[in-house]
């Protein structure tokens, strides 16, 4: 759900000067094994780009990664913290324990083929315009690559896969760190589809969603509507609320609503109204302060349309503890791998993609960019990484799988999805995070740094997932 940052001009095309890099015996390994799954890696990802599943519904998708792990010797545990979806798969024994997270989850409404114009493969249908079919393969070959390693003897510890379900909607990732499902990780790493090749040592915003119902009293509109109370009245109360104090919260705060119902016909007074609410900011106390105030607006509301109000927690998500030290090891493989290269034809479709959306015809970027200063406040979405980086030091990377400056979530990312854009983006992806933890593996002191990072940067908060009681909204249940 993230969307990629706007690009940083002034480059340094170190990886130029790296041409001809050779590895260590270890990670030539790990290059080989996922050059040789790289065909199976596409198979993969294009049936699920196909099958298009979404939150908690990807009961096809999910398989494919798993099956693909049992056959590669992994042991699955299927159904992990009570949906059916997640799962974790896990090699060798021992520490470190080094673990690995893959999306697989699509977006309702936008199926698209693979051709650089607005066409649906069908009609209405989900697609992945958030590369999430990219992002579980290429994150299961890295952990397949490091297993042939264990097998070997050329590396010692555990690596463990997670299938993480629902990353669009319903935050699946929250449900498995409230299982304790991340607790013993000695690190762990992710990556994600974007715009850009970047090791990402940037937060994300932190999160809350709410339901805010109004409860009134039916009547006849004309005839008799003093003997009504409008809940619809409480709602639009409530939303202008919400839109004065705009003016007063920090420039950090984002805050949206979607009205889910607002009466059913003109003639009565409606008894019932209902609208979702989200309420951001770049640090977790911030959005709790604004939340709040929201709920008292809420309160306020009610009582002015006298109606009765009822708020229903969703669920909430942390902002991204940044790990710095494990972003530099990341970099250095980024350089060491140098830039991903595109064919004319590639290139051609991505200035069609471009044309189509109305961007400047600027092509892709396959560069490495050196690692960036982290901000102090991060601009753009949320992610239930966020939630995981709270529990253990994480890295994290961004692979450019589709034109600079593409509108995510939309058409246009599935299209480039499901060609070679994205393959070339998911094999690029899996091997940094598998040359990344190969240094993890044989040099336990990058560990300890991430360590004293994490502990430093989370002082002495603790973390607990923001969810209400009670389980997952696995759909049908
Ligand atoms: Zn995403």
């Amino acid at each position: 759900m993230l969307k990629p940052i706007p690009i940083i001009i002034c480059l340094a095309f170190s990886a130029q000067l790296l041409l001809g890099q050779s590895f260590s015996v270890e990670k030539q390994r790990a290059l080989d094994a996922i050059m040789q799954q790289e065909k199976e890696m596409i198979r993969m990802s294009d049936q699920i780009w196909a099958l298009a599943e979404t939150a908690l519904e990807e009961t096809e998708s999910y398989k494919i990664l798993a099956d693909y792990a049992e056959s590669q010797g992994f042991r699955v545990e299927r159904g992990v913290a009570e949906m059916p979806t997640a799962f974790i798969a896990t090699y060798g024994s021992g520490s470190p324990i080094i673990g690995i997270l893959g999306e697989f989850d699509a977006l309702p409404g936008i199926s698209q083929q693979a051709v650089p114009e607005k066409k649906p493969l069908k009609e209405g249908a989900a697609g992945h315009g958030c590369g999430h079919n990219l992002f579980g393969v290429g994150s299961l070959g890295a952990a397949v690559a490091i297993k042939e390693l264990m097998e070997t003897g050329q590396l010692k510890g555990t690596i463990r896969f997670y299938g993480t379900p629902a990353e669009e909607k319903y935050f699946g990732k929250l449900y498995m760190a409230r299982a304790g499902l991340f607790d013993d990780l000695d690190a762990c790493l992710d990556w994600h589809p974007s715009d850009k090749i970047s090791a990402n040592v940037q937060s994300s915003l932190a999160l809350v969603d709410f339901i805010v119902e109004f409860y009134g009293q039916a009547a006849h509109a004309s005839s008799d509507p003093w003997n009504g109370r409008s809940a619809v009245d409480g709602l639009e109360l409530y939303t202008t609320g919400i839109n004065y104090l705009r003016e007063h919260i920090k420039p950090t705060v984002r805050i949206h609503y979607h009205i889910q119902h607002g009466g059913d016909v003109v003639n009565v007074v409606p008894d019932y109204a209902k609208v979702w609410t989200r309420v951001r900011d770049s640090k977790r106390e911030g959005m709790e302060v604004v939340y709040e105030r929201v709920k008292k607006i809420a309160e306020g509301a009610a009582i002015m349309a006298n109606v009765d109000y009822k708020i229903t927690l969703v669920s909430g998500l942390h902002e991204v503890l940044v790990n710095r030290t494990g972003g530099a090891v990341l970099q250095k493989n980024l350089d060491a791998l140098g830039p991903i290269t595109y064919t004319e034809a590639e290139t051609a479709f991505a200035h069609s993609i471009q044309k189509a959306t109305g961007k400047p015809l600027i092509g892709i970027d396959g560069n490495i960019y050196p690692l960036e200063v982290t901000k102090e406040n991060p601009e753009g979405g949320s992610t239930d990484v966020g939630d995981v980086s709270w529990l253990v030091p994480e890295i994290r990377l961004g692979v450019t799988t589709a034109p600079t400056d593409t509108p995510w979530h939309s058409w246009a990312v599935v299209a480039c999805g499901g060609m070679s854009i994205g393959h070339k983006g998911m094999v690029y992806a899996s091997k940094a995070l598998a040359l990344t933890m190969v240094d993890l593996y044989t040099n336990p002191a990058i560990i300890d740094e991430m360590k004293k990072e994490f502990k430093e940067r989370k002082g002495n908060a603790s973390y607990k997932a923001i969810l209400p009681e009670g389980p997952p909204p696995v759909p049908g249940n």
